[in-house]
């Protein structure tokens, strides 16, 4: 492949010819996630294309780019005739969750991604793991078709503020910068994303953070902390207030890797992984998981929450 970009110009073309189109983000959909469908459905309106987004329920933090008539909130078995599925932000077809079905039956599929564990599962894949985030391949997409306007600048730089930490991560390069600027000069409001997308937080996320801190286990460079469904539950909290942690955790001095790990309501065990140096995606991916050498996750199933600290962590002491 010449240009990680060639497929840019077949899907303009196939969306071009095709008029029921759906888009969706991964599960427990992030800033990236949310800021791609919008994006992209935003665009294809401009085309009068008929498109909706499936995403599962998110906090509160995007309340200012919150676009109800956008997302299909009715029954999934009465989407039909589905020319195109757009998938964002997704590693594999597992990470689509109920959309998975509707992406099945879809005459044509396309994967537009970021993540280094990427499958290719799409039938056309635009796929750069070098990219911020997804929301910096869609600028790509939607500049491309002459469609960029300030709404869909301002879901773009969410999503780029949020997957690379506010420009801090490492998946941060020269072209996220050049998009950066580009999307200001079209009036984007940056000190409002940044205070939204990364400061800004609720009552409710500060109180996870703290039992969190209550919970630590430190193992020489590796740092873990834990939160049962109960906790999260008795504080009067929803496992959506815990995208702060994993961060905080990392950020201790002399700490190389963190983990946490949360029980969520149907018992399952969501692990994230971050890491300074070690490739942390091999790791999530042994479990099952994926997403980047430095940022990933897993969700585990059938153990406790102690099991699964204990899984992972002889995992990581053997790498
Ligand atoms: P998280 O810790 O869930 O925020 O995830 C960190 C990164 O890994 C994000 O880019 C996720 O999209 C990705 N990721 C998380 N869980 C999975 C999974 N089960 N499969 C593939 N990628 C994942
Ligand atoms: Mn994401
Ligand atoms: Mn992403």
């Amino acid at each position: 492949m010449s240009n990680i970009y060639e497929n840019i110009k077949p899907f303009i073309e196939l969306v071009e010819k095709s008029n029921n189109i759906v888009l969706a983000g991964h599960i427990s959909p992030d800033g990236d996630a949310i800021s791609s469908c919008f994006a992209f459905c935003s665009a294809l309106r401009k085309m009068n294309k008929n498109p909706i987004v499936l995403l599962e329920d998110y906090g509160n933090s995007y309340e200012y780019i919150k676009n109800d008539n956008m997302i299909y909130r009715e029954d999934y078995n009465n989407i039909k005739d589905v020319d195109l599925f757009i998938s964002l932000d997704c590693g594999d077809i597992k990470r689509l969750g109920f959309a998975k079905e509707i992406f099945e039956k879809a005459k044509y599929t396309v994967n537009i991604d970021h993540h280094i564990s990427n499958d290719n599962f799409g039938k056309l894949n635009i796929v750069n793991p070098k990219a911020s985030s997804t929301s910096e391949i869609m600028f790509e997409i939607i500049n491309h078709m002459g469609k960029l306007d300030l709404n869909i600048a301002t879901y773009i730089y969410t999503g780029i503020v949020f997957d690379t930490g506010g420009f801090k991560h490492n998946c941060t390069t020269n072209r996220t910068h050049q998009i950066a600027g580009e999307l200001i000069s079209l009036g984007v409001d940056s000190v409002k994303i940044h205070s939204n997308v990364l400061t800004l937080h609720s009552l409710e996320s500060s109180k996870l953070l703290a039992r969190s801190i209550q919970n630590i286990y430190i193992e020489n460079d590796i740092i873990v902390s834990t939160l049962s469904n109960d906790e999260i539950v008795s504080l009067g909290c929803s496992h959506k207030n815990t995208g702060n942690i994993i961060q905080y955790l990392l950020d201790t001095k002399g700490i190389n890797v963190s983990v946490f790990i949360y029980e969520k309501e149907d018992g399952s065990i969501k692990v994230s992984f971050r890491s300074k140096t070690i490739d942390v995606n091999k790791i999530a991916s042994y479990f099952g998981g994926g997403g980047h050498i430095l940022a990933a996750g897993a969700t585990l199933k059938d153990m406790t929450i102690q099991q699964a600290k204990e899984v992972v962590l002889q995992k990581i002491r053997s790498v």
